[in-house]
């Protein structure tokens, strides 16, 4: 058996919700205009990578902006869009550890410097392919995930820097905190990574692009725009609470079901496991057909 259970993605709102980005972009009096890396990583936040991807594709070509790069999690993913037609620049945000190197290679993907063994592997890798691969430099300015250290540069980018068959075309770092009020350690990782761009040339990074803003840096603070920002979350019409905006964004999911009990609660009743939801009044409760299974 079918549930009446659907999720639906509208990709025109998905389009429109780049171009509202872009057009935020260009309104503002930085010049030149950052590019947009457009996050569609973990199939899409759920929307369908390779349909949401050539989308993205098409909507950038036909307009005035510039063709956007595509950013996803992992080689398996990159390669999963290039299989299905996409010619854009993909770039690839995470750890290469779990993946085979080789699809870097076949599939023109832009892979993450994030420590110097990965530096010491694609450079490997390059050599013994005798081509030159971009690749992004990872800064870690406080999210600790991925990234070198901040405060080691010293230390850990002389090597990566020398590999004569890595070409790092841009520098970046990403945000713990970005949406949230206090601004303690986004204003830190800010600092630091402007640190990092004052060092620059010291430390053997000439002619790069640089990045740092996920959807909410992007709102809040035009500091982190740089050269290019990389939202996930507006395209697909969310905005990270708290933040509000004036963007003129669509959902681009909706989930549609049909109801399959309804049943009445007395106030101070409880409704469902770990009884978190409490009725404050009389009212009616319904059940759709969705559940863990459904993802
Ligand atoms: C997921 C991700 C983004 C996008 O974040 P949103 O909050 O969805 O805009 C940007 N940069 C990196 C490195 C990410 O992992």
């Amino acid at each position: 058996m079918v549930r009446p259970t659907h999720a639906s993605v509208d990709l025109d709102a998905l389009v429109a919700n780049y171009h509202a980005v872009e057009r935020q972009l260009s309104a503002s009096s930085v010049n030149p205009t950052p590019r947009i890396i457009a996050v569609i990583k973990a199939n899409a936040y759920g929307h369908g990578a390779t349909r949401v991807g050539l989308a993205l594709e098409r909507a950038a070509g036909s307009g005035s902006g510039s063709a956007p790069i595509l950013a996803c999690a992992d080689i398996e993913e990159g390669i999963e869009l290039r299989q299905a037609g996409i010619a854009s620049q993909i770039l690839i945000f995470g750890a290469l550890g779990v993946s085979d190197l080789a699809g870097v290679f076949d599939h023109n993907l832009t892979p993450t410097v994030s420590s110097p063994s990965a530096a010491q592997a694609l450079e490997v890798a390059a050599a013994s392919r005798g081509v030159r691969l971009g690749v992004h430099l990872k800064i870690d300015t406080g999210m600790h995930r991925f990234g070198l250290r901040y405060d080691n540069l010293g230390a850990t980018l002389p090597p990566v820097v020398r590999a004569t068959h890595l070409d790092i075309e841009a520098v970046y770092t990403h945000f713990a905190t970005a949406e949230r009020d206090e601004y303690g350690l986004f204003n830190a990782q800010i600092t630091r990574f402007e640190t990092v761009r004052t060092d620059a040339q010291a430390l053997g990074l000439d002619n790069v692009w640089w990045h740092a803003a996920n959807s909410a840096a992007l709102l809040r603070d035009r500091r982190t725009w740089y050269d290019a920002v990389r939202p996930g979350l507006l395209l697909y019409g969310v905005v990270p609470p708290p933040i509000e905006t004036e963007l003129a964004l669509r959902p681009a999911m909706s989930v549609r079901s049909r109801l399959v009990a309804v049943k009445g609660l007395r106030p101070g009743e409880t409704a469902g496991y770990g009884a978190r939801f409490v009725a404050r009044r009389p009212m009616r409760v319904a059940v759709v057909p969705a559940g863990y299974a459904d993802g």
